[in-house]
């Protein structure tokens, strides 16, 4: 369990997923930088963080609900949580002024295309978590809503998606705790990344071995 001070931003652990290097570029040095990704990509949450509450049939929607989960140590805000009424018999939660019983779904909104999926699901993933924590109430699938695409895809939130950030939300913090920023290692993921002119990943090391041998070089010297 960890403590309310020790939480981190619920999206890092995408950044994490993407490389390390980069979570700990925006989360152990700082660095930020704005480029056309993150521009993009806060254009399109500010329409999806308006606050209202919505209404459609037998699905209502809120935005902009703050998540936490003390299990995994995160904590954030999530665009948009539909809840789908369920069956009497199924697993759901009460919401004010309505009847019966609500499913939590999250939806979360990206700029990117297909190519940058796997951060964006583990992270929808991650918010599922802490739903599931806070409402205890089995969240099974979500959304991303991908604005390039204007299309919206349906997330399974399957066993190995879930150890896999249950895993790197517990490696984010030892890394996060080490204060100790990993060697770049420059590959296509380098291209659409929001830290690239910080990070310099074709000036520097491009392998944990180069790395490693300049730290004992500085130690020596
Ligand atoms: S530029 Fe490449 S190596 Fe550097 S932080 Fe970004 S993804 Fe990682």
């Amino acid at each position: 369990m960890y403590t309310e001070e020790q939480l981190l931003p619920l999206s890092a652990v995408g950044q994490y997923i993407h490389c390390p290097r980069r979570f700990a570029l925006l989360h152990v040095e700082q660095q930020w930088e704005d480029n056309c990704f993150t521009v993009e990509g806060k254009i399109l949450h500010e329409k999806a963080d308006s606050g209202v509450k919505e209404s459609r049939g037998s699905i209502r929607i809120i935005r902009s609900i703050r998540l936490r989960s003390y299990e995994l140590g995160v904590t954030g805000i999530a665009d948009v949580v539909e809840f789908h009424r369920v069956l009497s018999e199924e697993n759901g939660v009460p919401l004010p002024k309505a009847l019966g019983k609500w499913r939590p779904f999250p939806v979360e909104y990206k700029r990117g295309a297909a190519k940058n999926q796997d951060g964006y699901k583990a992270q929808l993933c991650l918010q599922a978590l802490c739903l599931e924590e806070m409402l205890k109430v089995p969240v099974p699938e979500g959304a991303l809503f991908l604005g390039e695409k204007q299309c919206r895809i349906k997330v399974d939130f399957t066993s190995v998606l879930r150890v896999q950030v249950i895993e790197s939300c517990h490696a984010m913090h030892r890394l996060f705790v080490s204060g100790i920023t990993p060697p770049p290692t420059f590959g296509k993921w380098c291209a659409s990344c929001s830290v690239v002119e910080d990070c310099m990943p074709k000036l520097t090391c491009h392998s944990a071995k180069c790395w490693l041998e300049q730290e004992l070089k500085a130690i020596d010297s």
